[in-house]
């Protein structure tokens, strides 16, 4: 789960980070009081989207010469007018895609001066099987191009978890920095707070870019991105309220209602899959033979009718989705249950696609005769290179 800067701001602060004053806005009416609650003369306009690059983003509805969608303001009118701006408008940046996000919040912050913008994250490191900072003095910008062009400036620092961040840890990471004087002193305190912050919530991902050091020589977390494990959500019941729905793809919030494993993505034939290992292969198999997958779903083993049922509704309600391919392996999984559900389903919402259906394992033939019987179009397949070939010809032959 993904949230807000804003509401990655809170949680740090609670752990006595560094962070500005602001406040979160959902109306341009609130922008006015908003600033006015802020000591001044600096304000910055944040949107506020599940996506970074917001400085370098563009407005779709403002034309090509306005300003991105992290503004600085040097009056409370400028605050007010920038808001209208950007509220209810589409930002598109790198990380968007280009059907951009809408904006429906800001966050007005104090504004800071900076001295340097430098780079620092937390994250899971599968190498080592610990937590790490990764940190770099070049900060602010496209941290994925410094590891392109200059990668000996990324410096990582793994923390043995039984010892957490010991001081010579952060003597690492301050020198990897170039910290001094107060910066240096404020690194010590923030370091462990970004840490502990990391492991009590259960991140995946804390990335603040970039932490600056002011003019006045203090640090400040000046953004914030924050991912928490999903894995370890049912531990967080205090971390669920932060949840945007807004900012989730309907597919996804639909599927996970259903407790599945469906991540959608930008092919044009859906998949419906049980096994995460099988719903790779699926995918893989189906780019081998020259068409991409729109979906990723393990319905999981020993789904019920319903689970399936909706399923295969997400799947068909894509309107991306130019066909699709039911691989079940039945183990655990029973071969009629999924031809139930594709069955229920369809008599829900119809089958204008069409679909392939590949069935093996477990009660294999009640499945292929509950197929045969329903009076379905389906073209059924034999094994994995039969079923990806004949969807992707079945597609582009539709095509
Ligand atoms: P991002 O573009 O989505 O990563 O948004 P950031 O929060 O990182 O802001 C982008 C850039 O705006 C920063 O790298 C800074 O250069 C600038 N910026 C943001 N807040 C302030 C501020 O308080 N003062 C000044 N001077 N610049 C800021
Ligand atoms: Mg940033």
């Amino acid at each position: 789960m993904n949230i807000h800067e804003h509401q990655a701001k809170e949680l740090l602060k609670s752990y006595g980070a560094p962070v500005a004053a602001g406040v979160a806005i959902f109306s341009a009416d609130e922008a006015e009081a908003a600033a006015k609650s802020l000591p001044g003369p600096l304000y910055v306009v944040k949107s506020q989207i599940h996506a970074g690059g917001r400085g370098k983003g563009k407005f779709k509805e403002l034309g090509p010469d306005a300003k991105g969608g992290v503004r600085l303001a040097k009056t409370i009118d400028d605050v007010v007018a920038f808001s209208k701006e950007m509220l209810g408008n589409t930002l598109v940046t790198k990380q968007t895609g280009d059907a951009g996000k809408q904006v429906n919040r800001l966050y007005i912050e104090d504004g800071a001066d900076i001295a340097r913008e430098l780079y620092t994250s937390l994250l899971v490191d599968r190498g080592t099987g610990r937590v790490s900072f990764v940190v770099s003095t070049e900060g602010g910008m496209d941290i994925e191009a410094v590891a392109e062009h200059t990668p000996e400036k990324i410096i990582t620092v793994d923390i043995d978890p039984t010892a957490g961040v010991t001081d010579a840890d952060v003597a690492k990471i301050v020198s990897a920095l170039e910290l001094d004087g107060d910066a240096k002193v404020d690194a010590a305190k923030l370091f462990p707070i970004l840490y502990k912050a990391f492991t009590d919530t259960d991140m995946s991902l804390l990335e603040v870019n970039p932490l600056i050091v002011m003019t006045d020589g203090h640090l400040r977390v000046l953004d914030a991105k924050v991912s928490f494990d999903n894995n370890a959500a049912f531990r967080h019941e205090e971390l669920k309220a932060l949840r945007d729905l807004s900012e989730e793809d309907a597919k996804e919030i639909e599927a996970s209602k259903f407790d599945l494993a469906y991540v959608a993505l930008d092919g044009n034939i859906g998949c419906m899959v049980n096994g995460a290992g099988l719903a790779m292969s699926t995918m893989d198999i189906i780019k081998l033979y020259g068409a991409e997958p729109a979906n990723f779903l393990d319905v999981g083993g020993g789904a019920s009718k319903e689970k399936v049922t909706a399923a295969f509704k997400i799947i068909t309600a894509d309107p991306a989705v130019k066909g699709i391919l039911v691989n079940i392996f039945g183990g655990i999984m029973r071969c009629d249950v999924i031809a139930e559900g594709v069955i229920a389903a369809v008599k829900e919402v119809g089958l204008e696609v069409p679909l392939v259906v590949r069935l093996e394992g477990t009660n294999v033939k009640e499945g292929k005769a509950i197929l045969d019987q329903s009076g379905l179009n389906v073209i059924s397949a034999d094994d994995l290179d039969d079923a990806a070939q004949k969807i992707v010809a079945a597609v582009k032959s539709a095509a």
